[in-house]
């Protein structure tokens, strides 16, 4: 049995090969949109469609095994760094994200400073800034 297969097994999700493909994609690492995701799929599976793609990972994200993010002004992007409430910075130059670390448990974004009453169980902050290769671009430029 495969990582993958264990994986949707024990979060009670069926086994299905486009599962097991998607979840591969996302192993790889990194904040992939639908597009980049179903392209590897197909080097995976013969045909699997868009909507396809769109499905599995809703039923991932549901299942805590991917997430979602959409920083503003970018198509949303899924990864499979899930649950640990981890951050992101965002390239204002090429759109690069990159992980900011949040240690569970010990997260002082979770405590805000008035949260009117709610009960808060996750904190999602987008850094915005420019990245390495964008920082030498704009001073090569001056
Ligand atoms: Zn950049
Ligand atoms: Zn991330």
């Amino acid at each position: 049995m495969s990582g993958g297969e264990e994986l949707l097994r024990s979060r009670g999700l069926r086994v299905t090969r486009p599962r097991l493909a998607v979840l591969d994609v996302l192993s790889g690492g990194g904040h992939l949109e639908v597009e980049e995701i179903t392209r590897q799929v197909r080097e995976r599976l013969d045909s699997v469609s868009t909507q396809a793609v769109y499905d599995v990972l809703g039923a991932l994200s549901r299942a805590g095994l991917s997430r979602r993010i959409e920083p503003a002004g970018s198509p949303a992007r899924y990864e499979a760094r899930a649950g640990d409430n981890h951050h992101h910075v965002v390239c204002r130059g090429c759109g690069e994200i990159a992980d900011v670390d949040c240690a569970v448990g010990a997260a002082p974004c979770l405590d805000p400073s008035s949260a009117d009453g709610f009960e808060v169980d996750e904190a999602e902050v987008t850094f915005w800034g420019l990245c390495p290769g964008c920082q030498a671009r704009r001073s090569a430029d001056e």
